[in-house]
């Protein structure tokens, strides 16, 4: 199953798209996090999308799309994939079709997460974030283990750059006026599931599962 988590910045997407695929024993992409490690790395690819992120802008579509479509077409991906931040507007979403379509393969899931605005904001700001294995931390909720590193791997936790209030209200904005249209795009092909993303993070992951495992799509 090739399964697309969506959701507004905050809204938990990247903590629940990493549970959903262990719980899955599935292969998990995320764009974001695939931008940051290859950023540790110093690569190319790095390096060119740094300058993006940092502002909170979208990182091109050559750039994104051939890096998770790599990821598809490598042999974790080939039987199914849980893809977390792509893709993140209309361009993405169609390019992503047609490699598929090229498999025989199609999206057969859209688990969309819905957090209040208030609540997303509260979220961001108290985010860190593990250095090796990308593990997110609350600051509040869940307080980082031994002193300041990852309960999962020891790594070092930080605070992400583009979490600054200036990065994240353009992450907003390029979030709806790019990425919200999905919402409808995948209504359409009657693949979105819509999930209620407030409460505590394994009751979210509950409802997901849920969710994926009863298929009542949203109809438009
Ligand atoms: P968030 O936690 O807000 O969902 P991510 O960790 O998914 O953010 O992504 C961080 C940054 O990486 C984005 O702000 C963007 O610059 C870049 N990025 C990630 N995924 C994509 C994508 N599909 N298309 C373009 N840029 C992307
Ligand atoms: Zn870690």
């Amino acid at each position: 199953m090739y399964i697309i988590f969506l959701g507004a910045p905050g809204a938990g997407k990247g903590t629940q798209a990493a549970a959903v695929a262990q719980k899955l024993r599935s292969a998990y992409i995320a764009s974001g996090d695939l931008f940051r490690q290859a950023l540790e790395q110093g690569t190319d690819l790095g390096i060119q999308a740094r300058a993006y992120m940092e502002k909170g802008q979208l990182v091109p579509d050559e750039i994104t799309t051939r890096m998770v479509l790599e990821k598809i077409a490598a042999p974790e991906g080939e039987a199914g994939a849980i893809l977390d931040g792509f893709p993140r507007n209309l361009e993405q979403a169609e390019a992503l079709d047609k490699a598929l379509a090229g498999k025989n393969r199609g999206i057969d899931k859209v688990v969309y997460i819905k957090v209040p605005e208030k609540e997303r904001q509260r979220r961001l700001g108290e985010r860190w974030v593990c250095r090796h294995c990308q593990a997110v931390y609350s600051a509040k909720k869940s307080p980082p283990g031994r002193n300041g590193k990852c309960d999962r791997c020891g790594g070092e936790l930080y605070q992400r750059p583009d979490d600054t209030a200036e990065t994240v209200q353009k992450r907003l904005e390029v979030y709806f006026a790019q990425t919200a249209p999905l919402i409808d795009y995948y209504t359409r092909k009657g693949r979105l599931l819509e999930v209620d993303g407030e409460g505590s993070v394994d009751e979210v992951t509950g409802r997901i599962e849920a969710a994926l495992h009863e298929g009542a799509f949203v109809t438009g």
